[in-house]
């Protein structure tokens, strides 16, 4: 397609309203870049609005930044979501209001309703981007479109006759009083406290028993707010944990559902619930990193090691074994992006100084790791 009167054009075009867009529009709007837009498919924190109502960050938020240590889930510096909120564990409602808040206080240039559907490379540098209506020309793209609305909905035979966690609303409005989850790390361990704590019964099959993995970082084992969630529901008696079911297929029986995995049979009366995880939003333009590794290939500035000017912002940036799923996790390379695009921008950095100052400017991953001394 040819670019017509209406094209519109920047110097960074990020993609999603989230966590990890909001957190790099605020960093841009810093340095002082005028020419940028965030571009939103629904509205500002739009999975966090999404998620069951009855669901909570994990992740603790505390008031700390008065003494130099950021809320674990500010995206920006001098907020938190713990005080604007007065509550440890805030709602998905609570976080996106937050989002929106922060969105205001900086004026970030945000068009929401826009859903990008692809992103080309251009050949003298920089990318199209194509919506529903428009095409877009900008020099870098910041990719921050997260997870949460990219479900695994087929990850084995039978599926559609599951329904994912990421398709409730709430828990509460859930029909029956028993119920099979597959699927046995934070959602599926979320979704078994809701449901126990409304006194149904529950039995959550995982194929590895991710509750007793010892690993100490929280994007491979479970937390210890849902540690102390599920030893609490254990005590109920209405809970029953089977950590080596590895489901093979659902099918449709006479008055339910059966759940198999190679040597077991579970049935349930109810659709079996898939707590199976998400998969990478980057999957809609896979083609633009190196997968060879599993996960896509970034510089350490983030950026993809195939197609230069793209970078990834979220859960979905990883470095080796480094994970950066939660958002205490990522905040810290939004800093670092912006350092790469003020530096091909010929813009002044100095703004940084103050997010390296608050621990937000992580360009030396040689120092993380979880290991602990005692
Ligand atoms: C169930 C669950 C619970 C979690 N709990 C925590 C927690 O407690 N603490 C924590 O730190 N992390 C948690 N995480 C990790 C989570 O990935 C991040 O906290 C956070 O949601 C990621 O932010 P994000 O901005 O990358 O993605 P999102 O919040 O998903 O934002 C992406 C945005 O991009 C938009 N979008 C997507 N595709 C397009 C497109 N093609 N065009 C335009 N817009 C698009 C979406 O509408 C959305 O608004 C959780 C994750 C899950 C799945």
């Amino acid at each position: 397609m040819s670019f017509s009167q209406t094209d519109l054009s920047y110097d960074v075009v990020i993609v999603g309203a989230g966590a990890a867009g909001i957190g790099c529009g605020v960093v841009l709007k810093e340095l002082g870049l005028e020419r940028f837009t965030i571009l939103e498919r629904h509205q500002v924190g739009a999975s966090f609005s999404r998620w069951p109502e009855e669901m909570h960050l994990i992740t603790p938020s505390f008031p700390s930044h008065g003494f130099g240590l950021l809320d674990l889930n500010a995206v920006t510096l001098k907020t938190s979501p713990a005080v604007a909120f007065r509550r440890e564990h805030i709602s998905g409602k609570q976080y996106a209001l937050y989002l929106q808040t922060v969105a205001d206080h900086f004026e970030l240039p945000i068009r929401t309703g826009v859903d990008v559907q692809t992103v080309e490379p251009l050949p003298q540098g920089g990318f199209k981007l194509q919506t529903a209506d428009r095409v877009i020309r900008t020099r870098f793209v910041i990719w921050a479109a997260g997870e949460y609305q990219y479900p695994r909905l087929h990850p084995f035979l039978g599926a559609e006759h599951c329904i994912h966690n990421a398709q409730i609303r709430s828990w509460a409005k859930l029909e029956g009083d028993e119920f099979i989850i597959i699927g046995g790390y934070e959602s599926g361990i979320d979704a078994a406290a809701n449901l126990v704590a409304m006194g149904k019964k529950v039995g959550v099959l995982d194929r590895d028993g991710a509750w007793a993995n010892p690993d100490t970082d929280p994007s491979v084992a479970l937390s210890p707010y849902t540690l102390q969630r599920l030893e609490f529901i254990y005590r109920t008696g209405r809970l029953d944990i089977v950590g080596d079911a590895d489901i093979e297929e659902v099918k449709s029986i006479p008055g339910g559902y059966a759940v198999y995995s190679e040597y077991h049979k579970w049935t349930t009366a109810y659709p079996p619930i898939l707590c199976t995880g998400f998969d990478t939003s980057l999957k809609q333009i896979a083609p633009l990193f190196d997968w060879s590794k599993g996960y896509a290939a970034l510089t350490e500035d983030d950026e993809s090691t195939l197609t230069p000017g793209l970078f990834v912002s979220g859960p979905s940036v990883r470095h080796e074994d480094l994970i950066f799923c939660f958002i205490y996790k990522f905040r810290q390379r939004f800093a670092v992006i912006a350092h790469a695009i003020a530096q091909r921008l010929d813009l002044d950095p100095t703004p940084l100084d103050a997010y390296r100052q608050a621990g937000l400017f992580l360009d030396d991953l040689s120092c993380c790791s979880n290991d602990c001394i005692c």
